[in-house]
């Protein structure tokens, strides 16, 4: 397709994407290719994006990040999980933790187990045997010094957006990024490729690659606007188009899990962070008024506003092509899932990784392109799916958007998923799945979807010895809680190295 060697990459747009993009490409593969990134100060970033899932620490210690110092940085805390409020019905709530409850046997997942000790008179329930629920409900955290799985406490970040940028830019710019700042008046095209040739600076300075990275946002400068690229419009799912946010004044006592509260045409979200609490309204136009979302989040801030109410249009869904002719783009210009289960910065990561495993350094070839959109295809889908589930399995009736969710359509992919663990308690991880089975679990118990079934191979465990085995898991579980700092004394400690 283009055996031209690819020597540099130009990155557009100076985000959460931009210096994740440059970051990394920069730490892995900054030997084989130059890397420039294009930002304009005055267009400026969207701002958001302050929830994430435990890959990120993974990324972070790939390009050697200190902890300590990146919790100071972006004045972030610990995110355990996502306490879900009212989504399935009003004064209920149930957690998504990044753990996983109890322990499985060889070919038994824990579930069943519990489901055969449930019909045993235990009525013990799943998150009673995961630690980060544990550790969420006593607000306390601490790296527990323990090989034992059973120990395991996978985490995650809340962190300012606006921080987390600038500490990857001066990360990014320290290793060999260059910086340009600048507005792209004009983008070059090759008249026989359609390759993307130069960005044309609005001082009239000319940025030529080989290969480009879009991360200019939702509008895809160049994936879009330059390449037509196309976008899979999925918003009869996922029918939320619209946000507020606003920051409010920090609380003393640090959540470390971020709070989904579900209103009558949407969610509220709430994420501590050391300065202060990022709020915010995801909600459907179709069902609510923008001047109705802004008294509701107002009204349901649980302390002081602390700056401008901010404002964002979308339409869920994915570009057709990820990767097209000599574009790759990343980020919001990719397509948007909304931040119910805190993604697109994950997203982010995992099209970064994708593209260094497929990374054209020979010449940009149609093979390494259709592997990297299949595989972006497959990924996108699934979280897709994982976000419907929390829309469509609810049990409220007191608003017209909880029914039009209730009643609407769903993918097939999904539905089969319902299926198979309503009437048989099966889970069945799919291609690699973002979310294992201990998240499909959760949600769907907490969400009001309770099997019919367990599977026999739970009943090889005598009734007598699987109670026992139960008690001794939920004792184990329990036992580090008490010599643990609380999430605050934990961030001081850290503030102090
Ligand atoms: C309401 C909301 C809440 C969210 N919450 C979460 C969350 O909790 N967790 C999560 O993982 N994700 C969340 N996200 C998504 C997250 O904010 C984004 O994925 C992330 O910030 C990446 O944005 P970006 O870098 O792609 O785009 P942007 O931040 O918009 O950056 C675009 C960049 O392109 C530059 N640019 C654009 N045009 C030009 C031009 N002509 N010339 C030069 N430069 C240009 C801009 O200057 C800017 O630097 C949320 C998104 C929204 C809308």
């Amino acid at each position: 397709m283009n055996h031209k060697t690819v020597k540099k990459v130009v990155i557009l747009g100076g985000g959460t994407a931009g210096w994740m993009s440059a970051a990394m490409i920069k730490k892995l593969i900054g030997n084989a290719v130059e890397i420039e990134l294009v930002e304009s100060e005055s267009i400026g970033t969207v701002g958001v994006g302050e929830a994430t899932i435990p890959p990120i620490k993974l990324f972070n210690s790939v390009l050697g990040i200190n902890e300590a110092e990146f919790l100071r940085e972006t004045k972030a805390t610990i995110k355990l999980a996502i306490k879900f409020e009212n989504w399935k019905e009003k004064g209920e709530s149930y957690y998504h933790t990044f753990g996983a409850a109890g322990r499985s046997l060889a070919f038994c997942q824990f579930h069943h187990l519990l489901k055969s000790a449930n019909q045993l008179e235990d009525d013990s329930h799943l998150w009673q045997y995961d630690l980060n629920y544990l550790l969420a409900e006593s607000g306390k955290f601490a790296h527990i010094n323990s090989k034992d799985p059973l120990y395991e406490v996978p985490y995650a970040y809340h962190f300012d957006a606006g921080l987390y940028a600038k500490f990857l830019r001066k990360f990014s710019e320290k290793i060999g990024v260059k910086r340009t700042e600048g507005m792209v008046k004009h983008v070059k095209q090759c008249q026989t490729s359609g390759f993307i040739e130069s960005l044309i600076l609005q001082d009239g300075q000319e940025i030529s690659g080989d290969l480009f990275i879009d991360c200019s946002g939702f509008k895809g400068l160049l994936i879009q606007e330059k390449l037509s690229t196309g976008y899979e419009d999925w918003s009869h799912w996922l029918q939320c188009d619209r946000a507020i946010a606003v920051p409010s004044k920090r609380f003393d006592n640090t959540l470390p899990y971020t709070r989904s509260i579900a209103h009558s045409a949407g969610w509220q979200w709430r994420i501590p962070l050391q300065h202060r609490n990022g709020n915010g309204l995801v909600y459907s136009s179709n069902h609510c008024t923008d001047q109705e979302a802004q008294d509701l989040l107002m009204s349901n801030l649980d302390s002081e506003a602390i700056g401008d109410l901010n404002s964002f249009r979308f339409t869920t869904g994915r570009r057709r092509k990820q990767w097209n002719k000599n574009v790759v783009s990343i980020g919001l210009s990719s397509g948007f899932l909304e931040p119910l289960e805190s993604t697109s910065i994950h997203l982010i990561q995992s099209a970064i990784v994708r593209l260094v495993h497929t990374f054209p350094h020979a010449g940009i070839n149609e093979s390494l392109i259709n592997e990297f959109n299949k595989q972006s295809k497959i990924e996108t889908e699934q979280i897709r799916d994982f976000l419907i589930l929390h829309y469509h399995v609810n049990q409220r009736s007191d608003s017209l958007f909880w029914n039009d969710m209730r009643t609407m359509n769903i993918p097939d992919s999904l539905a089969h998923k319902i299926e198979i663990f309503k009437e048989n308690g099966r889970l069945f991880r799919d291609n690699n799945d973002l979310f294992q089975d201990s998240s499909w679990l959760q949600v769907m118990v907490g969400q009001g979807i309770y099997p019919q079934d367990y599977h026999p191979i739970a009943n090889n465990i005598a009734p007598e010895k699987l109670k026992d085995m139960l008690k001794q898991i939920k004792t184990i579980k329990k036992e580090p809680i008490a010599s643990l700092p609380s999430h605050d004394e934990f961030l001081a400690t850290k503030m102090r190295t």
